[in-house]
């Protein structure tokens, strides 16, 4: 970059002009083939409790996340995990659930008749729009919607699905966390100390 030598401070469209070319690599970064800084996908609920980059120490360009409703590990999450495995240089997945999950509010039941009452047959109903092929198939709808009845239980099933799927590669480590809404902070699932040492021994 080109300065002027008659001033002791650059000329102010050095800057800029550094400013602008740090954006048109950023914006390449795709087309040039740079992964993520850290080759990492984060699968998180998109509860609007969790500070994703936060709880995990994250910057900007670091990972790649994909939240949906309690962190599950569905088709789509599949879907993208095997692109960005097999196809882009991830070799890490963080799954990261919650307590207080919305996935834990609500009885598969209630669940079932909320969605009956604004679809209507749920037999009939597609799933994905372009996609009609995938369908629920023989499966109730409460098994689509995944609600959850243990959260460290969930989150270690979760890692699991990922493992034992055929579209990611073996050697991509896969770790899981659960996120205590409580505490702001994360614990490896089954972790459960607080509860332990706020109890009588017995
Ligand atoms: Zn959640």
């Amino acid at each position: 970059m080109a300065t002027d030598d008659t001033h002791d401070e650059p000329q102010h469209h050095a800057h800029v002009d550094e400013t602008i070319d740090d954006r048109e690599t950023w914006a390449r970064r795709r087309r040039e083939g740079v992964p993520t800084g850290k080759n990492l996908l984060v699968v998180a609920c998109m509860d609007e409790r969790i500070p994703v980059e936060e709880a995990l120490g994250l910057d900007l360009g670091d990972a790649q996340i994909y939240r949906n409703a309690g962190g599950k590990v569905t088709d789509d999450v599949i879907r993208s995990a095997a692109l960005t495995t097999n196809f882009f240089d991830t070799d890490e997945i963080i799954v990261v659930n919650h307590t207080d999950c919305g996935m834990m509010s609500a009885p598969d039941d209630a669940v079932r008749d909320g969605l009956e009452t604004q679809v209507g047959d749920l037999d009939e109903a597609t799933i994905d729009p372009s996609l009609p092929a995938l369908s629920l198939g023989d499966a109730d709808v409460t098994e689509w919607v995944r609600m959850t009845d243990d959260i460290d239980d969930a989150c270690a099933a979760q890692v699991e699905y990922l493992r034992e799927s055929a579209f990611i590669p073996d050697d991509v480590m896969i770790t899981g966390y659960v996120y205590e809404v409580e505490s702001g902070e994360l614990r490896r699932p089954g972790d459960r100390v607080a509860e332990e040492i706020s109890e009588r021994r017995t």
